[in-house]
């Protein structure tokens, strides 16, 4: 049997009209409570294992002592497994010289610091994860995930958190196929060891950039760092060079993905991350810790529990600013501040309308040819639907946005800034408006 043009035309008028009528988000309360805590961590930071300047029991014991609950430690393509030994005083490498020995004796026991002639050099073995584990977790205080940041080629960074194997990076042609296989190399890992793994594409603005259009065109990823604290990474965009800032990328991914109907169970969600190297402060434009982090609502202080918590949604990115919670009820946005003292926030709500025009023009350099950029979208990708000083800070969700985000800029300044005038800020994650 055929359906009349009319019978259709009649059930997608009927299907328009429901549409309509349910075009709220879900209900959702990411708060403490029903057995679930915030937990503080950061998944990417790098240590002599790859290009840091410090031994890992330096970066662990930071963590550690300002108060995060979980860490992974990210260093490039290896993980922190098996003999490695490093040179001291080498003078092509000044990243241990025999102070910084000295110093690991002082701070963590003679017997801790293993140091022998290797070839008639003196080298020092670094601490494998094992090791750390043994001496710095505690059991629902601090806890140590293993990891990696997938380093390919043409600045394809991708974090796997949770890994049990080094992934070893794999070539391809264009940045898109780079990302591609390298994601589903990751997600492998994960099927074939069986763990539940978090995923995230790092520092977007980071040398040559990933596009928008780029992020888009891979499947399946959901995390991207919306804050990087490395001092290189242009978090802000650069106009001159058509770097597009952070904020903005997360807007027109979200806009691409949702406007497109195939992709709308993939909201991109954002972590913040230090991506320190530099742990020992030598002033503007290092890469220190301390900067960018996330908070996750989880039940329990486990990789397993916090990774199911993240893909939920249940975790923002920050540079410091902090929040009890974050609700909609009745088709009502709310984000509950833990304000500070003589500090005040400025929140911005911000989404894509139903419909907005989702065509990009391809940005073009004097002589007319294609720059590999993201492409120039409408203002209206990604609009302040509304801003408040007000805390708890209140949105009424309309229905005809595709999706509604929180930007919290508080009036602090950071100290030690990735860049001069980084106000403290958090982000929500997108709440997607069926
Ligand atoms: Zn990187
Ligand atoms: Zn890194």
């Amino acid at each position: 049997m055929f359906w009349s043009d009319s019978r259709v035309r009649t059930l997608a008028l009927a299907a328009l009209l429901l549409c309509a009528a349910v075009s709220a988000p879900a209900d959702m309360a990411v708060e403490e409570g029903n057995g679930k805590h915030w937990f503080k961590g950061v998944t990417h930071f790098h240590t002599l294992w790859s290009d840091g300047d410090a031994a890992p029991e330096v970066a662990v014991q930071w963590y550690q002592s300002h108060g995060y609950d979980f860490i992974c430690v990210s260093d490039h393509n290896i993980l922190q497994t098996g003999e490695k030994w490093f040179p001291i005083d080498k003078p092509e490498d000044k990243r241990l010289p025999m102070e910084k020995v000295e110093a690991l004796r002082k701070e963590f026991g003679q017997d801790w610091v293993v140091v022998e002639q290797r070839d008639g050099k003196p080298m020092m073995r670094l601490k494998t994860l094992t090791e750390l584990q043994e001496r710095f977790q505690q059991p629902d205080k601090f806890l140590v995930i293993p990891g990696e940041e997938v380093t390919a080629e043409k600045a394809v960074h991708i974090n796997a958190v949770n890994t049990r194997e080094v992934i070893v990076p794999i070539k391809a042609g264009t940045v898109s196929e780079t990302l591609q296989k390298n994601l589903d190399a990751i997600e492998a890992h994960g099927h074939e060891h069986n763990v539940p793994l978090l995923v995230h594409i790092n520092h977007p603005n980071w040398s040559s950039t990933i596009t928008a259009e780029e992020i888009v065109s891979v499947g399946g990823e959901r995390f991207f760092e919306v804050y990087n604290g490395h001092g290189g990474v242009r978090n802000w965009g650069d106009p001159a060079k058509h770097i597009t800032s952070t904020d903005r990328l997360w807007d027109i991914i979200l806009s691409l993905r949702l406007g497109n109907a195939a992709d709308t169970t993939k909201p991109m969600y954002a972590v913040a991350t230090d991506d320190a190297h530099n742990w020992f402060y030598q002033g503007p434009g290092e890469s220190i810790p301390g900067r960018g982090w996330i908070m996750v609502l989880a039940e329990s202080l486990t990789a397993e529990s916090l990774i199911e918590a993240c893909k939920r949604g249940d975790v923002y990115p920050t540079s410091g600013v902090l929040f009890d919670s974050i609700r909609v009820e009745n088709g009502t946005f709310s984000v509950a501040i833990k304000a500070e003292e003589g500090v005040t926030y400025t929140t911005q709500f911000i989404g894509t309308r139903k419909g907005t025009d989702l065509h990009g023009e391809p940005v073009k350099d004097e002589n007319g040819n294609e720059i590999r950029a993201t492409h120039v979208y409408s203002d209206q990708l990604g609009t302040v639907l509304h801003e408040t000083s007000d805390n708890p800070a209140v949105y009424t969700i309309n229905g005809d946005e595709m999706y509604v985000r929180a930007k919290v800029v508080s009036s602090k300044l950071k100290k030690n800034p990735f860049r001069e005038g980084d106000y403290e800020t958090a982000w929500t994650q997108p709440v997607a408006v069926k």
